[in-house]
């Protein structure tokens, strides 16, 4: 799963000593690295400080600069050799569709979502061609939420597959 289009940012970073503490100049700079973060990988880990510097239109001396700027601030982690990262990247993206919902995705575009095809897949890939209801294997399978508690983030007990007359039943029950 991974978050191509935006980035979650935490409403706490705008009193967050850290940031705090920034220049404007090196704000930006942070908040351009947290971006190049999610479009990169999901786990905090950044593109070469070259292919960097090309994106952000940068010069790639300043660019190592502020990088150690921001390094002894504990805004970004590791180096030219190991690489640079965000530590904590991966933790604060992974409820991205939590707050997809929470920005009011609607629900018909969340099915199209590859979060949810992913999780369908899923509880397809369980049930083996059987209703979970019934245990009957018809032509085709509905992925049914028993709960939308954690719509964004179900787990995988959240779900069942259903007939579609085990899923008529339920909604009309
Ligand atoms: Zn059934
Ligand atoms: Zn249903």
């Amino acid at each position: 799963m991974t978050a191509k289009y935006w980035i979650k940012l935490y409403h706490e970073i705008l009193r967050d000593p850290k940031m705090c503490r920034l220049s404007d100049r090196l704000y930006r700079r942070a908040i351009e690295l947290f971006l190049l973060a999610g479009e990169t990988a999901q786990d905090g880990r950044l593109p070469s400080v070259d292919d960097m510097a090309w994106e952000l239109r940068v010069d790639e001396f300043d660019l190592r600069n502020d990088l150690a700027d921001l390094r002894d601030l504990e805004i970004v982690t590791g180096g030219e050799r190991v690489g640079w990262f965000i530590p904590g990247f991966a933790s604060s993206q992974k409820r991205y569709m939590t707050n997809a919902m929470a920005l009011g995705m609607p629900y018909h575009e969340y099915l199209c979502t590859p979060h949810w095809q992913s999780l369908r897949d899923m509880v397809l890939a369980r049930c083996k061609g059987h209703c979970e209801g019934c245990g009957s294997v018809p032509p085709s399978l509905h992925v049914h939420h028993l709960t939308y508690e954690r719509l964004g983030e179900e787990l995988l007990g959240d779900l069942t597959a259903l007939c579609p007359s085990c899923h008529a039943e339920v909604h009309h029950a």
